[in-house]
């Protein structure tokens, strides 16, 4: 019996189910209890809450998930061997896990959240990871049906997804990022906490959505940070050339130094400019 429910321990349950981990899945598991509560309580309050989970393989989130008193939990799983072992978690938690077979990356959560607050809690597979986190970026209307997105990400993914301007981290992706979200790292997770254990350390983020929205067109700040970062090394005035226009009065009108490079702008500059490119 584990400390958080008097379901099997996880490594009874990959046995039983013939779980073993594919890479092709991008599955590494997490089989301490103690660990996926301390995640869920990362992601808490979870109570009264519906909770949208990636990926749950084994259950030990979505377990930690119900333990800690979610309302629901939405769990999409793209691997049917572990169809019967989250059954066996459904069974014990009657009404609260739904449990949808398929791909996250053609699923779409909002019809399925009611009028609780929705949150999605996930061990991401790491091989769609960004792509997920750049769906649920770019949702619209916003703000999103979530009110928080809590994730694990390979450390340098996370680093890349909450670095500010200044930073060597600072790219595309933490421009989408900062333009909708407030980002933190909350914890870093050993890959020897992983079965099997990856190379890498990961960390868990937090993503939460901006009360006030930065305003500007998705299209327009993917085009201006595109040409930013893709040649991160030249001032602006040069690199932002392969806009096909004139970039000095863009540079004016949001207030950059032409002389400024990407690396140094912030989020808000880059959404003055997707701005006044949307306008030119
Ligand atoms: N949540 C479990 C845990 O923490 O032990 C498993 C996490 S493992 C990193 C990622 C999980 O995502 C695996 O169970 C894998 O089968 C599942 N997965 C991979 N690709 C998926 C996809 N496209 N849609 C839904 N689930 C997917």
């Amino acid at each position: 019996m584990s400390a958080i429910d008097d379901l099997p321990p996880l490594r009874e349950v990959i046995r039983q189910h013939g779980l073993r981990a594919k890479k092709s899945l991008g599955q590494n598991f997490l089989l301490d209890l103690n660990l996926t509560a301390r995640i869920a309580r990362a992601a808490g309050p979870v109570d009264g809450v519906d909770v949208v989970e990636v990926g749950p393989g084994p259950g030990g989130l979505t377990r930690a998930l119900l333990a800690a008193g979610a309302r629901r939990v939405i769990a999409v799983e793209r691997d049917d061997r572990a169809i019967a072992a989250l059954e066996q978690i459904a069974g014990r938690y009657p009404g609260r896990l739904e449990i949808v077979a398929g791909d996250a990356l053609d699923f779409d959560a909002a019809p399925l959240v009611g009028d609780a607050p929705a949150r999605v809690v996930a061990n991401l597979p790491y091989n769609i990871a960004t792509a997920l986190l750049v769906r649920w970026l770019t949702l619209e209307p916003w703000p999103p049906w979530y009110d928080r997105l809590v994730l694990m990400f390979q450390r340098e993914v996370a680093e890349r997804i909450v670095a500010t301007s200044g930073s060597k981290s600072y790219g595309r992706l933490s421009v989408l990022v900062g333009w909708r979200c407030e980002a933190r790292i909350r914890f870093d997770v050993a890959g020897k906490a992983f079965v099997p254990p990856p190379k890498v350390t990961s960390s868990l983020v937090e993503l939460v959505p901006r009360k006030k929205p930065l305003v500007c067109e998705r299209r327009a700040l993917e085009r201006v940070t595109e040409a930013a970062f893709g040649q991160r090394r030249k001032m602006l005035r040069q690199s932002l050339k392969s806009l096909g226009t004139d970039p000095l009065p863009l540079l004016e009108a949001a207030r950059i130094e032409p002389t400024a490079r990407a690396e140094d702008v912030p989020v808000e500059g880059f959404v003055a400019l997707a701005r006044a490119f949307a306008a030119r």
